[in-house]
């Protein structure tokens, strides 16, 4: 992959695919690994992504990356509220004081 995909939502799955004939690592029952990026939607969609092996560790760390800026998002919204009430607060104060 030529760019590098730095935030990703979603969540890695492995498979394993299973040719039904003219395949000796299936017919041995071995299958083949597949990598998919399923992403989860609204209304309980999801679409399935098929992942080359070398876009994995790319892909994992993307949605990695997802959670730590979802939870600095969350920390910041948390702080924004609690301003928001000290505001708020502070105001009815000053209302009462003057
Ligand atoms: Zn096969």
């Amino acid at each position: 992959m030529s760019s590098v995909i730095s935030v990703l939502r979603g969540s890695l799955l492995e498979r394993t695919i299973h040719h039904t004939s003219g395949c000796l690592k299936c017919a041995r029952g071995e299958g083949h690994p597949l990598w998919v990026l399923t992403v989860g939607y609204p209304g309980g969609k999801t679409r399935q992504v098929s992942l080359r092996p070398e876009q994995v560790p790319q892909v994992r760390e993307a949605i990695e990356h997802y959670h730590d800026c979802k939870q600095t998002l969350e920390a910041i919204s948390e702080l924004n509220q609690f301003l928001l009430r000290l505001d708020r607060e502070e105001s009815k104060n000053q209302e009462r004081e003057s």
